[in-house]
């Protein structure tokens, strides 16, 4: 599954939150992998990457509420993201 930051960054906070009571150490993979796609959690049409650079958090987690939150922002600038690779 490939999901966009925001709902990647929050679903790996509240796994750590819900697991060790604690924020994670690492919110994310240093280097990721960006590409245009469709975020498997939110459902929108944004930079997407693998679930696995958020340590496969568990996306159930994030209410709806949050999803539908996340689907009215506004998406990255366009540009190539094609093969682009961001530092976090
Ligand atoms: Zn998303």
């Amino acid at each position: 599954m490939t999901v966009c930051r925001e709902c990647g960054l929050a679903a790996n906070a509240l796994t750590c939150l819900l697991k060790y009571g604690q924020y994670p150490l690492k919110p994310a993979f240093s280097v990721s992998t960006w590409h245009r796609g469709t975020c498997g959690s939110c459902g929108r049409a944004t930079t997407v990457t693998e679930a696995r650079d958020f340590f496969y958090p568990d996306f159930s987690l994030l209410s709806k509420a949050f999803r539908e939150r996340v689907k009215e922002e506004p998406a990255p600038g366009r540009g190539n993201y094609s093969h682009e690779e961001e530092q976090i």
